[in-house]
């Protein structure tokens, strides 16, 4: 069976699916996305991703091509038609298809494209393991906080660790950890406090992040929003990532150097359970 897929009003197996040559998504990654996870059949987090989509369109002044509650609908017919118990849902907004020019075109009809993917998130061998990581310069954009789909940069960087051997690149801007390729940045302190970047245009306001912190709140978690260094992060107790399609994930290397270990530590692997149980909890 081939995979369903929804792409401007119609669903459609992902053969036959079709867009223009002329979609700004396309010719100058006009485009916003969100990618939300997808467990035992039910939507995680749904109400933050749409809530941080439209952010991004009002940055970007884009239309948004159809209500929260279609939205929710069209993410529901997918799971139903293909069958989808886990893995994730990526959601695109394009400004929509007109002939090449710099300045936004009017009257164009934003895009919408969503389809699935099937992945095990809840207990993929990697969180057993944690993952290395390689810092990389951050080269991107200023507005890193629009989640846009502009991810050459990200995936450069993806391939730049992958060549040093590692699984993903933590990026590094000033001296200072900005985020993952995709994903938000954290380490553990010698006194067990949670360090991770303020949120600012520097970074994208992960959703997964901000359920982490209050989950992490909630637990009597110590948190300290700031900067840190490489540095800092090789010499702290912990290291972990965040993201809808890693929930927490551990990071037990950084520049070939060990972090705590060089297994994955006891507050990620608790700060994963917590997210995980509190994210079915409330999926749709
Ligand atoms: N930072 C970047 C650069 C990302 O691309 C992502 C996710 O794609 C995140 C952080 C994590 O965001 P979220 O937790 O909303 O998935």
């Amino acid at each position: 069976m081939s995979r369903i897929v929804y792409v401007n009003g119609a669903y459609v197996p992902e053969e036959e699916a079709r867009v223009s040559i002329f979609d700004r998504g396309f010719l100058m990654a006009d485009a916003v996305y969100e990618v939300t996870s997808v467990l035992d059949g039910r939507i995680c987090e749904f109400e933050g991703h749409v809530a941080r989509l439209h952010r991004s369109l009002a940055e970007l002044k884009m239309a948004a091509p159809v209500d929260d509650a279609a939205l929710l609908e069209i993410h529901r017919e997918l799971i139903r038609r293909n069958d989808l118990t886990e893995g994730t849902i990526y959601l695109q907004v394009t400004r929509g298809a007109a002939d090449r020019d710099f300045a936004w075109p009017e009257g164009a009809e934003p895009g919408l494209v969503l389809f699935t993917q099937a992945k095990a998130l809840e207990t993929p061998k990697a969180a057993e393991t944690g993952i290395r990581v390689a810092s990389v310069e951050d080269l991107r954009w200023g507005r890193r906080d629009i989640k846009t789909t502009q991810l050459l940069y990200p995936s450069l960087a993806k391939m730049i660790a992958r060549e040093k051997g590692a699984d993903d690149a933590w990026m590094v801007e000033d001296g200072y950890v900005t985020e993952g390729s995709s994903n938000n940045a954290y380490i553990v302190t010698g006194a067990g406090t949670i360090v991770t970047r303020q949120l600012s245009n520097d970074i994208l306001h992960g959703i997964t992040r901000a359920s982490v912190l209050r989950l992490a709140r909630e637990a009597q978690m110590v948190i300290e929003e700031r900067p840190f260094t490489l540095a800092e992060a090789q010499a702290a107790k912990e290291a972990f990532s965040t993201a809808a399609s890693i929930f927490v994930m551990p990071v037990v290397e950084i520049d070939g150097v060990p972090v705590g270990e060089g297994t994955p530590g006891p507050l990620a692997k608790r700060l994963r359970e917590i997210y995980i149980a509190a994210a079915k909890a409330t999926s749709i």
